[in-house]
């Protein structure tokens, strides 16, 4: 059986334009080649830092971006090869969650008025009964139905998240992008919209594809986790195997870098070494491999593939030996 949603080498670049003629002066290479699946109900989390194009790849598959190449299939149908009627009746299927919902909701509309236009445009309501809809909406995501009168700004972070969430989820989506939703809340609301996540996958067996560069949240929410390095997945596992045996170095990298979430333990976390260099000008070969503590002459021309390597996929050359433990970058007792 395949997947619900099937990603097959999803490249974006972005021509960079100088000059009074525009001329092309070089491509941001900020996606190339990515491929993944999700399943129904299942969460694949998108991993790395900020400007790695975790977003884009977020965007491109949605097509809120055209993806520059690659062919994204949802429920058996191409997305990618859809004409613009078709593809506006598919957004019923495919939402996005954005880290701010205050940037993505328009500050001159109620609630009301905010989750009754897609019910309407997508005929999921009728004007007799959109009303209703919209209060079912606000309780399934924990509002009261008399916050549909008010506006974004009458409410705290956490609410307009869960508005936004109402707001995707009113047209019965399939799949959801999930970019940052987490990221600009307080620790404790964080929790609550996780959860709430969590609970809306479980009732209606929604994908999540969910972008996030916080290690904790990820490893709650994720079945499957992809980590993303200058555009490209170096390393896909399932959650459990990828936390306890990750084994890519970036990987290990980011793992150690993150905070640890165990008080008692010393606090050895420190950002990933070095800078992530640019996608207009990425460096040969691995990538990966300025910054890599075990990188090889190989490393500096050979680009790896992303290969099976046992329940992983990992593009490093040296991803069986590493594995081994004894030249773990971060071995070292803390
Ligand atoms: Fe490091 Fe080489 Fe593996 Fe890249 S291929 S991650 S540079 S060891
Ligand atoms: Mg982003």
């Amino acid at each position: 059986m395949s997947a619900m949603l099937q990603v097959e080498g999803l490249t974006k670049h972005f021509p960079i334009r100088r000059g009074v003629l525009r001329r092309v002066a070089g491509t941001v290479q900020a996606v190339n080649d990515v491929s993944f699946t999700v399943g129904e109900g299942e969460t694949l989390a998108v991993v790395g830092e900020s400007g790695c194009g975790k977003s884009t790849i977020g965007r491109a598959l949605l097509r809120l971006l055209e993806p520059t190449a690659g062919r994204v299939t949802l429920d058996g149908t191409t997305v990618t090869d859809l004409a613009p009627d078709a593809m506006r009746a598919m957004r019923r299927k495919m939402q996005i969650i954005f880290q701010d919902p205050f940037g993505s909701l328009n500050p001159r509309m109620t609630v009301a008025e905010t989750l009754a236009e897609p019910l309407l445009l997508h005929e999921l309501a009728t004007p007799g009964d959109v009303q209703d809809k919209v209060g079912a909406l606000l309780s399934t995501c924990g509002l009261q139905p008399w916050h549909a009168g008010r506006f974004p700004h009458e409410f705290s972070g956490g609410q307009r998240q869960r508005v936004g969430i109402a707001r995707a989820l009113a047209t019965r989506p399939r799949l959801i992008v999930c970019d940052e939703p987490v990221s600009a809340l307080d620790v404790s609301v964080q929790a609550q919209i996780v959860n709430l996540l969590k609970d809306l996958q479980a009732e209606f067996g929604i994908g999540y594809v969910f972008i996030s560069h916080d290690l904790a949240v990820v490893r709650h929410m994720a079945d499957r986790v992809a980590v993303v390095y200058l555009g490209r997945i170096v390393e896909e596992a399932r959650a459990d195997a990828l936390f306890a045996h990750p084994r890519h170095p970036y990987t290990r990298s980011l793992i150690a870098a993150a905070p640890r979430p165990d008080p008692t333990q010393r606090n050895v976390s420190a950002p990933v070494e070095g800078d992530l260099p640019s996608a207009l000008n990425p460096p040969s070969g691995c990538a990966f491999h300025p910054r890599c503590p075990l990188a090889q002459d190989r490393c500096r021309t050979e680009r790896p593939a992303l290969r099976q390597v046992g329940t992983s996929r990992v593009a490093c050359h040296f991803a069986e030996t590493s594995e081994a433990g004894d030249s773990r970058p971060e071995a070292a007792p803390s």
